[in-house]
């Protein structure tokens, strides 16, 4: 027993010591722009991205924005006739292309017309704000971009994205969630919430270790219990046996921070999408976390 906890103290530490002392980690994490995203928001939140209305206005918006950062692939997985597809881009890893992670969002929003900023042109602003930067540097395992459709309507963006994963034997061996990061309730604190499940305790350690050094202001709690702790797309990784956490707002849909406008047309900027710090610190803290697992490649 004593052995166990030496070792997990041992992972631990040589995380945080990662964190703490790779001049060159500061540097890319502290390119992440509270800005970059909040424009991006802007943009996403006047452009249809109902799943079944099929409009490729936000779909070719995102495809350039990938494209202009220079990840090494894109490609669009249409599974289902008519509907927005997934979108996916790779950035392989120089020394252990096989070793993949996933940084994913989904962009489609809950109905025809709903601006969805919070939820969650925030979340896709954010992984298109970690795909300009990571793009422009080199790591020894590979990263793969994933903005989801479908979500709201039963996440089917991410069930069509994870069973092609397992087809074609491709192993996943972690995702990061963005779904909301900009809210925060009248006089609350800046605040994140990590979904986990069993699986996923390793990356929540080394998530957690990544906000004490580069969002040390941003208050968190880990959820494992709540009704909405796998109501994103992470859930779907979890299905497969990858271990996923989902970075969210808030965590409980009956506590008074839960963002209400969501789903409606007032989930718009300004109002729903109000912190910019919030969602510039979970960003941080993710980029960080994926910078610690896939390494910087010199
Ligand atoms: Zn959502």
């Amino acid at each position: 027993m004593k052995k166990t906890a030496c070792f997990i103290i041992l992972i631990a530490l040589n995380s945080f010591q990662l964190f703490g002392q790779n001049p060159l980690m500061h540097k890319v994490v502290n390119l992440v722009s509270g800005d970059s995203i909040f424009n991006n928001i802007a943009l996403l939140e006047q452009m249809e991205r109902c799943t079944p209305d099929n409009n490729l206005e936000c779909v070719n918006h995102l495809i350039s924005s990938l494209d202009n950062n220079g990840m090494d692939t894109i490609y669009l997985q249409n599974y289902t006739q008519g509907w927005l597809p997934n979108i996916i881009a790779v950035k392989y890893g120089t020394l252990f292309p096989d070793s993949v992670y996933v940084l994913g969002a989904h962009y489609d929003s809950y109905k025809s017309g709903a601006p969805g900023a919070d939820d969650n042109a925030s979340g896709t602003s954010g992984v298109i704000e970690a795909a300009r930067i990571l793009s422009k540097y080199k790591f020894k395992k590979t990263i793969m971009i994933v903005l989801f459709s479908g979500e709201e309507i039963g996440r089917c963006g991410s069930k069509a994205f994870t069973d092609s994963i397992v087809n074609n034997n491709i192993k996943i061996s972690g995702m990061i969630n963005l779904d909301m990061i900009s809210y925060v309730n009248n006089g609350n604190n800046i605040s994140v919430s990590i979904c986990v499940n069993k699986l996923s305790l390793d990356l929540m350690k080394i998530y957690t270790n990544a906000l004490s050094v580069y969002a040390t202001n941003l208050k968190y709690a880990v959820d494992s219990t709540s009704m909405i702790v796998s109501a994103g797309d992470h859930s779907s990784f979890w299905d497969k046996n990858v271990p996923a956490i989902m970075l969210i707002d808030e965590i409980d849909l009956f506590s008074n921070n839960f963002n209400n406008y969501i789903h409606s047309n007032n989930d718009i900027l300004g109002l729903s999408a109000n912190s910019k710090i919030e969602a510039e610190l979970i960003t941080k803290s993710a980029v960080a976390t994926l910078i610690n697992i896939i390494e910087m490649d010199k």
